[in-house]
């Protein structure tokens, strides 16, 4: 099969002829019909995940056809159309056992764990915990859109911030994650201020009906003004020391401040204004990508049209355009996803 491969950290990848995987038992092999370019491939590629051995196939945010099934499968066949949450669960831990499969003990993740989706076919492990259907009129693009930072976005908004309509929610970076809660907080009823240092970032955030933010300067006090005393719910969708403590210091009284962003390399350890969070009585959450169970609520929400992932691709490419598009992603001229159809 044809896959995007790289040998070194931060060396430009190249498409190669590889072998393709086979189906393990209880797991299956999809054929890639579309697969999301994300930051976390960038940081992967850089070297900052230490669970990457080389060479390396990036790529995390899939949705295609069942190519083959492993012995044991119950509930899947050869053809059926899927998508995958980009955290692959066990099945059998005490976080899956209560539903948690989004912070499993034993957690796999293509692209990061082994070999990823930027290919024409991908191994994925307990295909009866992690295969989530597609509907029929949802398009592989769009579900590729869906695969990580549009879920992660929406447990962020809907599950862990609790948003209500007529809160104010700010979302710290305007990328993938950040235009997705955007959109999912909107049609949720809550009044949105986006907050990005990319002019180009901030009329994407306009045009879904958020109040724009120049992220540079006083962040803080620029949303407490736009949001009469402070967000009820703030988002770091960016993943920065700076961005994460100015989305706490937005936050009024009672506020929650939801951490979507990863916090990696040399800003892991972020500032926390402890004296805002105990004289506010603010809540600091995190939340980390969506079980698959979690997904046909958001499914629903797509196919009646109450939100649409797809409004957020910027543009596709081939595999052939992929390496040079995940080497230029940090400085990327793109705002929206890309999305790969190998
Ligand atoms: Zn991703
Ligand atoms: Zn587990």
């Amino acid at each position: 099969m044809r896959a995007v491969l790289f040998d070194r950290f931060g060396e430009t990848p190249r498409v190669e002829t590889v072998e393709a995987p086979a189906a393990a038992p209880g797991g299956v092999v999809v054929r890639v019909e579309a697969t999301g370019l994300c930051r976390s491939d960038w940081h992967g590629w850089m070297g900052h995940d230490d669970g990457i051995s080389l060479p390396h196939v990036p790529g995390h945010e899939l949705a295609g056809v069942i190519e083959s099934v492993g012995s044991g499968v119950q509930r899947w066949h050869v053809g059926d159309r899927v998508t995958v949450p980009f955290i692959c669960a066990c099945g059998r831990c005490e976080q899956c056992a209560q539903g948690n499969q989004q912070v499993c003990d034993n957690q796999e993740q293509p692209g990061f764990t082994h070999w990823g989706s930027f290919a024409e076919f991908v191994a994925i492990a307990e295909a009866d915990v992690n295969l989530i259907a597609l509907p029929d009129d949802l398009d592989f693009v769009s579900a590729a859109a869906l695969g990580c930072r549009f879920a992660t976005a929406y447990r962020a908004v809907m599950s862990q911030g609790r948003v209500q309509p007529g809160e104010w929610v700010a979302v710290h970076g305007c990328g993938g994650v950040g235009l997705s809660a955007i959109m999912i907080a909107v049609a949720a009823g809550a009044g949105v201020v986006a907050v990005d240092v990319s002019p180009a970032a901030l009329a994407l955030a306009e045009g879904l009906g958020a109040v724009p933010i120049s992220g540079t300067g006083d962040v803080a006090s620029a949303v407490k003004e736009a949001t009469d005393g402070g967000a009820h719910l703030s988002l770091d969708a960016y993943g920065s020391r700076l961005t994460s403590a100015n989305s706490i210091r937005s936050l009024r009284k009672r506020g929650r401040h939801v951490q979507v962003g990863l916090m990696l390399a040399d800003q892991a350890i972020g500032e926390v204004p402890m004296d805002a969070v105990v004289a506010g009585e603010l809540e600091i959450l995190g939340s980390h990508g969506m079980a698959a169970h979690e997904y046909p609520a958001m499914l629903d929400a797509i196919v009646s049209g109450r939100i649409d992932p797809r409004i957020l691709v910027g543009r596709t490419i081939g595999l052939d355009e992929a390496p040079r598009a995940l080497a230029e992603l940090d400085a990327s001229a793109h705002p929206g996803m890309t999305v790969i159809e190998p």
